[in-house]
């Protein structure tokens, strides 16, 4: 398989080549054409597998650079993951134009982030909690939020995130995507999915 024969745009297609990204692994050629047609997505994934870039290049090709608002949200289940995570959206996002990429995680001061918020982001990479605490401020909105992406959600839930999650989910469009990435398949990713994705497309790699 070849990235050329996924539905990507030509500045999209030198990028991935000039990251070195020759061909597509096998969970971005199972989930980059159904995202990118706007399905929900359930991906068991592990780390390693490319799992950041089958979510990252259809969240980059879906959004309107020109439009400064959240149009992405990535919840990871800490900050390392999270700093790799916009590591990784800024290289793809290098194929659009003024595309911002914001990290908001917890473990830091508050204020910097209100501040960056504030200039516009059109991703954001962050935990939980902390994207809970800016949506209780009123500092992070997510009305104009086309698509959701869960990161290691089984993580996530071990953690307890749970009722967090499901507050911000609360706090998003109707109409958004959902895109959900776990390495293990418990009982509790199987409700999150029946609650928050609408007929996802299983990839299983
Ligand atoms: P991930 O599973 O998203 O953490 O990605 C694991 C590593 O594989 C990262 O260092 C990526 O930069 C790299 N990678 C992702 N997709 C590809 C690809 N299609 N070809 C070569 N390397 C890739």
């Amino acid at each position: 398989p070849s990235f050329n024969e996924l539905p990507l745009s030509r500045p999209m297609l030198r990028n991935l080549s000039q990251l070195g990204y020759d061909q597509p692994t096998q969970v971005q050629s199972e989930t980059i054409p159904s995202a990118m047609a706007g399905k929900d997505v359930i991906a068991m994934a592990k780390t390693g597998s490319g799992k950041t870039a089958a979510f990252g290049v259809p969240l980059v090709e879906g959004l309107n650079a020109k439009h400064f608002a959240c149009q992405g949200l990535v919840l990871c289940p800490t900050r390392e993951l999270a700093d790799q995570v916009a590591k990784s959206l800024r290289q793809i996002a290098r194929a659009k134009q003024n595309v911002k990429v914001l990290t908001l995680c917890g473990g830091v001061a508050i204020g910097p982030q209100i501040g960056s918020l504030s200039h516009g982001a059109h991703l954001i990479v962050g935990t939980p909690g902390r994207i809970q605490d800016h949506l209780r401020k009123g500092t992070l909105s997510l009305e104009h939020l086309k698509t959701v992406v869960l990161d290691e959600a089984d993580r996530m839930l071990d953690m307890g995130f749970r009722e967090v999650i499901t507050d911000i989910f609360e706090q998003t469009p109707d109409a958004r995507q959902t895109l959900m990435f776990s390495a293990t398949w418990p009982q509790g990713i199987r409700e999150l999915s029946a609650c928050y994705q609408r007929e996802p497309v299983d990839v299983r790699v």
